[in-house]
């Protein structure tokens, strides 16, 4: 046997370990206390520094179904009065992007939220002092288990709820339209201005009824096992953290963060940058989520739509030296930690596994060790190891 095939079969005891024996890990929940601990422990019994960091009032999900039904009907008002009433948009626009603002403030005051914990683990390079840095992180915490069991049908709801601001403004523009109209017109006749009412009427009405469906079959009070999402993660960088202590980098010091509550919308991480932000200038940030089940691994070139915002270029290229066949693929729905480092300028990517094979099971109470493949874990750590010591050994030239 050699030490590439233990290492992922490292990763792959622990990962059953993090899945069977500790089980869902929701953000500031007792299985998040559990892991915790786990790992607090694991990382001290090899040498390495860690440091706890607090995540308070992470949000909970329920409770939004209100103001989901009060800004569908709103927006669905709105496009129906538009030839009568066209500045109905803007008042739509200013009240709800004030409301949602409001309500979060006010719930945060409440300190109704759970506190979730980020670990962060700290190896020093082996001249002590250390000209570079790169964090690995993955974030710990598991998602709600949504009673749909088809995640894909969730991610498409995702996709229709980002479209939001732009219907709105979309609205707006034919406002404005339409007072130009009434006002120096008229341009167009009144049977198209009804014929667009209509349309938009019905259009907003089925994109409005699938959310609302969406949101009131999907909620559930369990959470996910989460071993692809984002156990996996984890363990790969538990097994890769072993390997680094046992060989430290030359010049780069290496941080393990662990991240609780990016299923909330990556609030974990974006603590921490905030928290941070002066002292990460010049570090390189990859991030793993879903490493555990799929054909191959994949770096993530970019994410999201509006706006459209790409991985940093030279890690990817460190990537592909390190591995001249993989791929990069665009996230068009959902994100990851990488995103808050990117967002303050952080440079930043994420590996991901995809391809035939890959069960879409994230996000619901299937996403267990069934279809984890040790194979890919132990990719996943070579490719960890592989990289940092790329970095460790470059010049500056490819670090920008
Ligand atoms: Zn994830």
């Amino acid at each position: 046997m050699t030490a590439t095939t233990t290492l992922g079969q490292h990763a792959y005891h622990l990962l059953r370990f993090i899945v069977d024996e500790i089980g869902p890990r929701p953000a500031g929940g007792e299985g998040e206390a559990k892991f915790l601990d786990f790992a607090e422990g694991f990382f001290r019994d090899r040498g390495l520094a860690t440091e706890r960091h607090a995540v308070p009032n992470v949000p909970s999900p329920t409770g939004m179904l209100p103001l989901l039904v009060a800004g569908i009907a709103g927006l669905w008002a709105a496009a129906w009065y538009l030839p009568v009433a066209p500045w109905a948009p803007w008042a739509y626009v200013a009240v709800f992007s004030i409301v949602p603002r409001l309500i979060r403030r006010v719930r945060r005051l409440g300190r109704k939220g759970a506190t979730g914990y980020n670990l962060v683990a700290t190896l020093p390079p082996v001249a002590g002092e250390a000209t570079r840095r790169l964090i690995l992180c993955a974030h710990h915490d598991t998602a709600r288990a949504s009673r749909i069991p088809n995640p894909k049908v969730g991610e498409a709801a995702r996709m229709l709820m980002r479209l939001w601001p732009f219907a709105a403004l979309g609205l707006g523009g034919l406002g404005l339209v339409r007072v130009l109209d009434a006002w120096l017109g008229p341009f167009v006749p009144w049977s198209v201005w009804q014929a667009l009412r209509m349309a938009l009427a019905v259009a907003l009405g089925l994109w409005g009824l699938f959310l609302l469906v969406y949101q009131a079959l999907a909620q559930s009070r369990k959470f996910s096992p989460g071993a692809n999402d984002n156990g996996s993660g984890v363990a790969v960088l538990m097994a890769a953290a072993e390997a680094l202590a046992r060989e430290p980098l030359a010049q780069t010091r290496v941080d393990i963060i662990l991240f609780s509550a990016e299923e909330s919308g990556l609030i974990g991480s974006e603590a921490y940058v905030k928290e941070h932000r002066d002292r990460l200038d010049g570090a390189a940030v990859l991030n793993l989520d879903m490493v555990g089940s799929g054909e191959r691994l994949t770096y993530v070139s970019g994410a999201g739509l509006f706006p459209p915002r790409r991985t940093t270029r030279w890690m990817n290229a460190l990537l592909r030296r390190v591995r001249p066949d993989i791929r990069g693929r665009w996230y068009w729905m959902g994100s990851s930690d990488f995103a808050s480092f990117l967002a303050k300028k952080v440079a930043a990517t994420s590996l991901e596994a995809s391809g035939k094979g890959r069960e879409n099971v994230y996000h619901t109470d299937r996403d267990t060790m069934d279809f984890i493949e040790p194979a890919l874990l132990d990719e996943a750590a070579r490719l960890v190891l592989d990289f940092a010591a790329a970095l460790d050994a470059a010049s500056a030239e490819e670090l920008r």
